[in-house]
């Protein structure tokens, strides 16, 4: 198919693990310009491009990347104040918390509120808050936004991985995800690590949101660093359903995350079972390289499906789409 030409535009919503890790890449990328990075105190704004280098040395030293100089801005509502630049984005990966669970949702509905026209990806983790996006298809269909949900690794890759192996069969039986994910501190990622805990037993979002970082760090001594999770409510059930692969059901997500070594503690690795045409039972199972990190793996497809999102945009489709609807597209 036709390549599209442009250098996108592109914002990054958050600038914790997931965030910091983006601009890295986009650094790499000659296929896309990064312009645009929030965090809870301020922004930074550059259409020319942003140093990611000063980004990286103003948050190391303040906290925030609202003070890099020339392009920073103190703010109590970066998203609000990044939208008044709405016309010279052309892509908004949203890597924020969260927490609570309609957060992200909300985002989603400002920009789109506000008129902007452009492409959008997350990497939403929960069930109910991809429900709450794809909600918004109508309004977003409308204003002209083209949105990818659950555009991370799982949901993402993984999900969309299982979406191409479902086509040897003609019933998928199951598909069952099973992640490893290796950080060497908490606090790198600490979005992720609060809505992993709300997966456990005894926790819930609210719960999770609600806790001091010293709650947090005191569970992890309690398990040596170690967070297992079984049937999460992870939105790679909806997305597959949605794409008409497999009964929400049939899906189930787990993992275990080692927050004091950055080596994987299992491989990652999605399964997919099923009946073929002519009779037979079988599973494909596809594997991570266990030397990908989590940020590789999340960072990598949601440029991906950022890239596809804007060739879609292009030849007039808007609304919500999933990561398997659509190939993540891959970028130079
Ligand atoms: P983090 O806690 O490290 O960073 C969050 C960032 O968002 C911070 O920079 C914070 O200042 C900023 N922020 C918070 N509120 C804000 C606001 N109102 N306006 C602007 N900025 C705000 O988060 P993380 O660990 O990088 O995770 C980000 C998200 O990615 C989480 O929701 C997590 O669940 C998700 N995630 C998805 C996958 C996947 O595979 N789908 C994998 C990992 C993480």
């Amino acid at each position: 198919m036709s390549e599209t030409r442009e250098v996108l535009r592109v914002a990054v919503l958050g600038a914790g693990g997931l965030g910091a890790a983006a601009t890295r890449m986009l650094a790499t990328k000659r296929e896309m310009t990064h312009v645009a990075i929030a965090d809870s105190r301020g922004y930074a704004f550059d259409a020319d491009g942003l140093d990611a280098g000063a980004v990286a040395d103003a948050q190391a030293t303040t906290g925030t990347v609202g003070s890099t100089p020339g392009s920073g801005v103190a703010t109590g509502d970066a998203i609000g104040d990044l939208l008044r630049h709405a016309a010279d984005i052309d892509g908004v990966f949203i890597a924020l918390p969260n927490l609570p669970n309609d957060f992200v949702p909300t985002v989603v509905e400002r920009f789109a509120r506000h008129g902007y026209q452009g492409v959008m990806v997350d990497a939403l983790k929960r069930t109910s808050a991809a429900e709450l996006v794809v909600k918004l298809d109508l309004l977003l269909a409308h204003v002209g936004i083209t949105y990818v949900v659950g555009g991370g690794a799982t949901p993402g890759l993984l999900t969309a991985a299982a979406a191409v192996a479902a086509q040897s069969f003609a019933e998928v039986h199951s598909v069952d995800i099973n992640f490893g994910v290796g950080i060497a501190n908490w606090e790198t990622y600490r979005a992720t690590i609060r809505e992993d805990i709300a997966h456990m037993p005894g926790y819930d979002v609210d719960a999770a949101q609600r806790m001091t970082d010293d709650e947090v760090q005191s569970l992890l001594d309690e398990t040596g660093g170690i967070l297992e999770l079984r049937d999460m409510e992870h939105a790679d059930d909806i997305i597959l359903e949605l794409a008409g692969v497999v009964d929400r059901k049939r899906v189930t997500v787990g993992g275990i995350v080692d927050t004091r070594n950055p080596s994987k503690p299992v491989s990652t690795t999605v399964t997919v079972t099923g009946a073929t045409f002519d009779g037979r039972v079988s599973a494909h199972t596809f594997t991570l390289g266990d030397e990908t990190s989590m940020a590789a793996n999340v960072c990598g497809p949601a440029f991906g499906y950022m890239k596809a999102a804007h060739w879609l945009s292009t030849r007039g489709v808007h609304g919500v789409l999933s990561s398997a609807d659509v190939m993540p597209r891959f970028v130079r």
